[in-house]
């Protein structure tokens, strides 16, 4: 495997870019390694620069549901493309995407595009703190909800990957207001619920969080927290960015049957350009300007590339039997994995739920939370992804991340995955 014009790059990168990267993770540091600079992609491959090729199941962290280059996305992003980039006015795309998503996601009833997942909660938690004109806010240990100030409390993903334990530049007045505490584990929640309820705006959760990697809610864990929120007057908040359209077309809330007052979305529903989405009840979504008094703009807001592009990736995704092939993968690609585990005695629990899943070194699991999730072997995981790598297989450069398997992965694919899972574990033994 050639890396030398990666190497280069990246070289010349860490010059100019903190880190060689924009956004942490992509530096696989904690993976011990330099990372590909990608070319191209098409379907579920990725080319890089020095010419190799990997199967992919980063998807760019979750938005390429449908593989790289999907035809009816590309000509959508064309046909939007000759017509203007951005207008700063609405445009019929937005309503359309609007439209589709009031329909599919079933807690919303009004929906405000913006450009990211961290601007969908972000805006997401001063509208709740607008609309019950109370201060704090819950979150989950791990659960990861974007880089705004209020989130970066015990968080997952990149944050959890370098081991930092909040952030230096965020005020403590700020965090004063964040309340972390487990995921899976009513007890806590019930402490906080009964000491500080009247001072709480909302709950903010990743129904199944996936950045300590994928990490399944206990049996009636949500319904309870729909439950207890909803006698308190307390917004709940579900961060779908990756959940969104990813477990099925109405995401983890149909998915578990509990239905939140707000719902965050991003990736997927701008299928590969910049995008997010926050919507809810429409009491509650009336409270932003210019209907109510809450703040929230965007320049590049409803973006008409990538409203074309979200509204494409939903016309295919509503394609009969999508998530049932994406599915049918997944569940062979998580028994492949494990029986490969078992026949080299490796000691690790891949968690799965649809398409996305985790695998977790040096636990048998089931890892239920942030603990479990630290307590795994990142080490080993580091040396899987690495000899992965070597094998062609592009996987999340860090422990607490998530594999996503999309359509375009056929059973080749699949099988290969496996096989090489084979090769690379041997190596760990
Ligand atoms: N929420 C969740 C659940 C996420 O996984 C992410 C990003 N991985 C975000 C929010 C932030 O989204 P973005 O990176 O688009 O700002």
């Amino acid at each position: 495997m050639g890396q030398n014009i990666s190497k280069i790059y990246f070289e010349k990168a860490k010059e100019v870019i903190p880190g060689g990267v924009n956004s942490p993770v992509r530096a696989c540091k904690s993976v011990g390694c330099d990372p590909p600079f990608v070319k191209e992609a098409q379907g579920c491959y990725i080319y890089d620069e020095d010419g190799n090729f990997y199967i992919d199941y980063v998807c760019s962290w979750g938005p390429m549901i449908l593989g790289h280059l999907h035809p009816h996305v590309v000509s959508a992003v064309e046909e939007a493309l000759r017509q203007g980039t951005s207008f700063g006015a609405p445009t019929w795309r937005e309503v359309e995407l609007a439209e589709r998503i009031t329909q599919l996601v079933p807690s919303i009833e009004k929906v405000r595009l913006v450009n990211s997942g961290t601007e969908a909660t972000m805006s997401a938690i001063r509208l709740a703190r607008g609309f019950t004109g109370r201060k704090k806010i819950v979150k989950f240990d791990g659960c990861y909800h974007g880089h705004a100030d209020s989130f970066l409390v015990k968080a997952g993903s990149g944050v959890a990957t370098l081991g930092i334990p909040g952030s230096p530049g965020v005020p403590e007045e700020i965090v004063a207001n964040t309340i972390a505490i487990p995921f899976n584990d009513l007890d806590a929640l019930k402490a906080v619920f009964d000491k500080e309820a009247k001072e709480i705006a909302a709950v903010i959760v990743e129904p199944v969080p996936a950045n300590m990697g994928v990490i399944l809610p206990k049996e009636g864990y949500l319904e309870t927290l729909r439950k207890w929120t909803k006698e308190l007057d307390i917004v709940l908040i579900f961060d779908e960015v990756i959940t969104g359209f990813r477990l099925g077309l109405g995401g983890a809330q149909e998915y578990f049957g509990v239905i939140p007052d707000l719902t965050c979305l991003g990736k997927i529903i701008g299928g590969g350009l910049p995008v997010g989405a926050y919507g809810g009840r429409r009491d509650i979504m009336d409270m932003i300007a210019p209907e109510g008094p809450v703040y929230q703009a965007g320049t590049l807001s409803g973006n008409p590339l990538a409203t074309a592009a979200g509204i494409a990736t939903l016309d295919v995704l509503m394609r009969p039997g999508t998530y049932e092939a994406l599915e049918e993968k997944a569940q062979r690609l998580e028994e492949g994995l494990c029986s490969v585990a078992a026949d080299l005695g490796i000691t690790c629990a891949t968690q799965r739920i649809g398409s996305m899943m985790t695998t977790f070194f040096g636990t048998s699991g089931p890892v239920t939370n942030f603990d479990d999730a630290l307590s795994s072997n990142t080490e080993m995981y580091g040396a899987f992804f690495r000899e992965m790598l070597e094998q062609n297989i592009w996987l999340a450069p860090s422990q607490f991340e998530a594999a996503f398997v999309s359509l375009a992965h056929d059973w080749e694919d699949i099988e290969n995955t496996i096989a090489s899972a084979y090769e690379a574990m041997r190596e760990l033994v």
